[in-house]
Order: structure tokens, then C-alpha cells, then sequence
């Protein structure tokens, strides 16, 4: 009998683990981490007993499959997200309406739009800054927000596939998502604080290099996030610049995320979500008896250095509510700037014009040798999620399973 074959998967997050499941009856499966921890972007922190804090993903956007069928397999609880949608406006806050005044006529602009046009040349062309200020400011806190993309680079058609799919609940998970990426990491052979710096290859056999140990394998999958592909954060040798050239049209937004305790509830209890246009602009309660505000800073402001985030987020929150003493009720903060988070440098991706082209050449693997997975190769109805990272990692995982 011919020994089983040995791979590395270089990234313990959503990909790398749900890869991992897939692989291991076949294959002598390790994993190196950079971080301390398993999770990557999928990383709960429980400050207190009872309490715990998403800093990173938080929601289940709609009945995702994959996701979902791994909770109920592994018996974890989850609950749908209740609560309205609320607009700030001159210090009242206003449910939203779910209106907006030309949107229908943007998305039939958008549907029609060429595959290579940007967000930013569709609004130029229809919507002139002088006469469509408001749906103008909509779609640039939108793009940014939501989806952490620069609107001179998302394409149309990326935004378009997105706003127009029916999502239906949201869920959370009961004690978070680091639930999942603990029965996913149960009996992986996963070695923490290893940064990869070099794979050296030749078909059939790899040779990865961290910082201080050199591991061998047939195979290596890759699962790292595509900006350090982007930056070349590992050197290939053989050098791949085919895969760094297509890595770089792909869209990598980040986000800082704050989570809040506050003493007491000074907002309503039924408020789900409000947007503002306040420095951090939007925030959302998470359930009925929880103390904790979550507010979200994403794309082209929340890049490069920042000072001062605990006051621009407290000074945006007395604004939204109107509260003058807002330093007195807090009670403790956690702040997670992803764009300075070790070995992910951002928060996730999006679609560029030229990005789905790039993906074909990502997820070609390297002579049977070096595949790549992760939520930025994925080609799906959810991207940038979780689901989007475990649905890859598993596509993945079949393609090294059965080389066509
Ligand atoms: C603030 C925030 C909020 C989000 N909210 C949601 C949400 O509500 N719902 C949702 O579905 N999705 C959400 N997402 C997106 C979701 O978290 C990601 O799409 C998903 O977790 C990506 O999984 P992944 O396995 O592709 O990558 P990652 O989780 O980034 O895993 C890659 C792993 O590779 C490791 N690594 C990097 N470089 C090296 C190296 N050189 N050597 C070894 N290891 C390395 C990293 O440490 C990391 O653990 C959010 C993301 C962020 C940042």
C-alpha cells in the first residue's frame, strides 16, 4: 500500500479548516497558522463570563447552506436578528423607510451597464454630483460601508449580483462564531505562530519555510487573505506572476469594528440598526439585554493610520442619541482596526471589473501542486462571508481530491 499523500494548508481560517474536513480521510493534512489562534476573520472574544464580542464576523446573511448545516451537524444554537432599521437625521432618529428616490431607475442603469464599468463612471455618467447629490451620498455610504470598496474600483456588476439578491434573515450564532471554528478545528493537526514566508516547489513536493521551521509536503493550499498575495507576503519559488498579477484585480476593502459595553441601555431596545453620517457612522444593538453597541467604519476611511477612535466613536454616539454624558456610561471598549490585525491587513474583498477573470486563473491550481482557496476566490451569491470562505475551501478540497 503507497503511503498517504501530506499537504499543507497554509491558514487556519474559515477556508483552511473546512478544507482541512474535507481532505483529511485522503490526505496527512497540516495546518500552519501566523496567528495564535485558529479563525482569522472568524475570531470571538469573551472578555467576562456571559459576554462575548464578534471582531470579526458576527452575522449569517440569510439561509446560507453551508454554514448552516455545519451548526445544526455540530449542535450549536443560532437565533435570527430582530430589531428596525433607523436613520439619524439633525439629532432624531427616523425608521427607515426603504425608499429611496431613483434607485429603481440605478438599477436599471446598472443592469445594462458594460462588465467593465466602476460604480464611480455609472454615477458620473446618469447621476451628476450637482442634481443627484442625495442618491449620490446613498450609494458612496453603501459601497463603502457594506461592502469596504472604493467606488473608482468596484464594478458595476459586482454591486449590482449583491443588491439585488433576496438575502431574507439574518442569524447570529448563540456564543459566537469561534463556536464553529472550534468543532472545525477538533482532531486538525494545526501548529499556531507559524508565518509562512517561502514556498519552494517542484511538482509533486513543496517545501514551506516559516520563520523558524521548514515543513515538506506533496501539495500546499493556500488560504491566506488575498492582499498578502497581493504583496507578495509569500515568495513563491518558482515565482507565480501570473497569480500575483490576477490576485491585484481582485477588490480589498478593510473596516474597524468597535464593540461598546455600556452601563445601561440609553438607546430604545428595539432598535436594530442606524446609519448616520457621523465619523463612525453605523451602529447596532445586539440582543434585548445586552449592554454592548457595535459600530462599523468601513472602506477608504477607515485605511491608514488612525488616532483617537474610542473619542470619534463616543462623539458619534452622542450625536446619534443624544446623550451629553456618554464618557460616564461606558463601561469598557474593544476596538479592532483589521487593517492593522497581524497576517490579515484588511477586512474582505470585492468585485473589481476584471475580478472574475482572475479568480479562473486563482483557482487553477499550480501543476497539481499549489491550490489557493478562501472567501476572495469565490464565485457564489454570498461573497465575502464565511459561507463564501467555506463553500470555497470545500470546492477547493474536492478539485485536489479528484486532479482533472
Ligand atoms: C470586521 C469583519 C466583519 C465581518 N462580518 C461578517 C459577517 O457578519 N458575516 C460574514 O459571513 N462574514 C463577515 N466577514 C467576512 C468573513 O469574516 C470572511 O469572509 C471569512 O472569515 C474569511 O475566511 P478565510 O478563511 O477566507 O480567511 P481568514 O479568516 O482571513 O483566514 C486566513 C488565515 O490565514 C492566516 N495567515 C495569513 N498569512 C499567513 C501566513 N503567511 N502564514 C500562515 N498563516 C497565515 C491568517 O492569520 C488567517 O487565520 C467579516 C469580516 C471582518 C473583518
Amino acid at each position: 500500500m503507497s503511503a498517504q499523500k501530506e499537504i499543507i494548508i497554509i491558514g487556519a481560517g474559515a477556508a483552511g479548516l473546512m478544507a482541512a474536513r474535507e481532505l483529511s480521510p485522503q490526505y496527512n493534512v497540516t495546518i500552519l497558522e501566523a496567528r495564535p489562534q485558529p479563525g482569522g476573520r472568524t475570531t470571538t472574544h469573551y472578555p467576562a463570563p456571559g459576554i462575548h464580542i464578534e471582531t470579526g464576523a458576527e452575522f449569517i446573511h440569510g439561509e446560507l447552506p453551508v454554514t448552516l448545516s455545519l451548526l445544526q451537524e455540530a449542535g450549536i444554537p443560532y437565533h435570527p436578528v430582530n430589531g428596525e432599521m433607523y436613520l439619524a437625521e439633525n439629532g432624531e432618529l427616523k425608521q427607515e423607510e426603504g425608499w429611496i428616490e431613483d434607485w429603481d431607475n440605478l438599477l436599471d442603469h446598472m443592469s445594462k451597464a458594460p462588465e467593465t464599468t466602476t460604480m464611480q463612471q455609472l454615477l458620473d455618467q446618469y447621476y451628476p454630483a450637482g442634481q443627484y447629490a442625495d442618491l449620490r451620498d446613498h450609494v458612496q455610504g453603501y459601497v463603502e460601508g457594506y461592502d469596504l470598496a472604493d467606488l473608482n474600483k468596484v464594478s458595476v456588476k459586482y454591486l449590482y449580483d449583491e443588491w439585488t439578491l433576496e438575502q431574507g434573515t439574518n442569524y447570529r450564532i448563540e456564543n459566537g462564531y469561534t463556536a464553529l471554528i472550534d468543532y472545525l478545528s477538533k482532531g486538525c493537526k494545526l501548529i499556531t505562530n507559524q508565518t509562512v514566508q517561502n514556498i519552494a516547489w517542484q511538482p509533486g513536493h513543496v517545501k514551506v519555510t516559516t520563520q523558524d521551521q521548514t515543513y515538506t509536503a506533496h501539495k500546499v493550499l493556500v488560504t491566506v487573505p488575498i492582499n498578502i498575495l497581493q504583496n507578495e507576503g509569500i515568495q513563491f519559488a518558482p515565482a507565480l506572476p501570473a497569480y500575483t498579477k490576477a490576485a491585484r484585480q481582485i477588490g480589498w476593502g478593510t473596516v474597524i469594528k468597535f464593540n461598546l459595553i455600556f452601563k445601561q441601555a440609553f438607546w430604545k431596545r428595539d432598535i436594530g440598526f442606524v446609519l448616520s453620517d457621523e465619523e463612525v457612522p453605523v451602529w447596532w444593538t445586539q440582543s434585548e439585554d445586552s449592554l454592548i453597541l457595535t459600530g462599523w467604519l468601513g472602506g477608504p476611511h477607515a485605511e491608514g493610520p488612525q488616532t483617537d477612535l474610542l473619542n470619534k466613536a463616543l462623539h458619534s454616539l452622542s450625536k446619534i442619541f443624544n446623550v451629553t454624558n456618554i464618557e460616564d456610561l461606558l463601561a469598557q471598549s474593544f476596538i479592532h482596526n483589521w487593517s492593522a490585525e497581524q497576517a490579515i491587513h484588511g477586512g474582505y474583498s470585492y468585485g473589481m471589473p476584471d475580478s472574475e477573470k482572475a479568480k479562473t486563473v486563482l483557482t487553477t491550481p499550480v501543476a497539481d501542486t499549489i491550490y489557493f482557496a478562501g472567501e476572495a476566490f469565490y464565485t457564489g451569491d454570498s461573497p465575502g462571508t464565511v459561507e463564501a470562505a467555506l463553500q470555497n475551501g470545500k470546492d477547493i478540497a474536492i478539485k485536489i481530491k479528484s486532479p482533472q
